[in-house]
């Protein structure tokens, strides 16, 4: 069986993901896509050698009949309308991280799933497909090291565009942190504080780069997150993990190391695309064939709801300089796992 897909939004990752579904994955086909501007959807469909059909309105793709399942990878603040209505459509969907761009908005998609009685959204949180990341916690479930007690995180990127605010670093940088922390641990936050160190050079006028941020979770866990989008060295994504009997450091994705010229040396990533490709193939690649079966599982609504509600209380720390609650409502049981 092959599942038809419809894409909405064809920008950079949009993009990426057709690249992915007609290059590397198996068991779909691309049926239809949309974007703003139509000759940017044809162009897209031309690239890729995909005979789908080009529409200007999203909707249009949902209650296409050609249609099994939706990627959504439009700009954030559309996914919200374009989640609810395949949702409306019983259509399983992939939606890019935002879920929504406000936690109430995540909440209305949580509510609307709910109401369907059976799970149709898949949130694009990658990093629980990486393998470094299923190692670390493998190492961790296993239990030989005790108990968690701090976990010492870097988010550094090599640069940021001109677009890019100190808001963004909640907002955009550390939602991936939130979800896969969460994840990582089997645990939810209680509070979180932004500090701000002396400012880089190397940021734009009015960008405080780089931050720290601090979680403490319901268990007691204490996360420190370095976040650093102007790093100037690549792209570095690392978590160790302080337990009772030892420590735990997550692996590298496979790098050669080489000792040449008196140095020894190992390549770092440029950017996202590079560190989590593989991520990328697995996430949609068990999204597609979760579909054939009727099924949709990976990270959820909830778990978007709780990345959204976490961004919120980080934006209030950031402005205050407070350790501020994260206030989250028990799990409702459709989602617990
Ligand atoms: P992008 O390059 O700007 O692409 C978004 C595309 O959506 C643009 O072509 C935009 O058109 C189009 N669009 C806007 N409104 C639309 C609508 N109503 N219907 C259909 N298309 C519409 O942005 P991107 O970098 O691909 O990001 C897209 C989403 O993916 C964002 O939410 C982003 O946070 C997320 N993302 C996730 C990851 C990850 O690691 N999981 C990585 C990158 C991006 P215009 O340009 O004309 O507005």
């Amino acid at each position: 069986m092959v599942i038809k897909i419809g894409v909405i939004g064809v920008g950079m990752i949009g993009q990426d993901h057709i690249r992915r579904c007609t290059q590397v994955l198996n068991g779909c086909e691309i049926v239809a896509a949309s974007d703003i501007n139509l000759e940017h959807v044809q162009s897209v469909l031309k690239k890729y050698n995909i005979k789908g059909k080009a529409y200007t309105n999203g909707h249009d793709v949902i209650s296409s009949p050609d249609v099994d399942a939706i990627l959504v990878t439009s700009s954030g603040p559309t996914h919200e309308e374009y989640v609810l209505a395949a949702i409306n459509a019983g259509k399983p969907v992939f939606c890019e991280k935002p879920l929504a761009v406000t936690a109430e908005g995540c909440e209305h998609i949580v509510k609307a799933e709910m109401k369907a009685g059976k799970r149709l959204v898949q949130v694009g949180f990658m990093r629980s497909f990486d393998a470094c990341y299923r190692k670390l916690k493998q190492t961790l479930t296993e239990g030989n090291l005790g108990e968690p007690l701090i976990v010492k995180c870097v988010h550094h990127n090599l640069t940021v565009g001109d677009s890019y605010t100190t808001d963004m670093g909640v907002t955009d940088s550390m939602v991936h942190e939130f979800d896969i922390l969460r994840w990582l641990l089997d645990d939810d936050y209680q509070s979180i504080q932004v500090v701000s160190p002396r400012r880089t050079k190397h940021a734009l006028k009015g960008v405080q780069d780089p931050q720290m941020v601090l979680l403490k979770t319901q268990k007691g866990i204490l996360i420190s997150i370095d976040l650093f989008v102007n790093c100037q060295y690549g792209y570095d994504i690392r978590c160790d993990v302080v337990c009772e009997e030892g420590i735990a450091y997550m692996p590298s994705p496979l790098q050669v190391k080489t000792r040449t010229k008196g140095q020894f040396g190992e390549h770092v990533n440029s950017d996202w695309r590079e560190r989590f490709i593989v991520a990328y193939d697995i996430e949609l690649q068990s999204f597609i064939d979760n579909a054939k079966n009727n099924i949709v599982a990976g990270p959820s609504a909830w778990d978007g709801f709780v990345a959204s509600k976490t961004a919120a209380a980080g934006m209030l720390a950031l402005k205050s300089g407070q350790i501020t609650p994260v206030d989250l409502p028990k799990c409702p049981a459709f989602y617990r796992k």
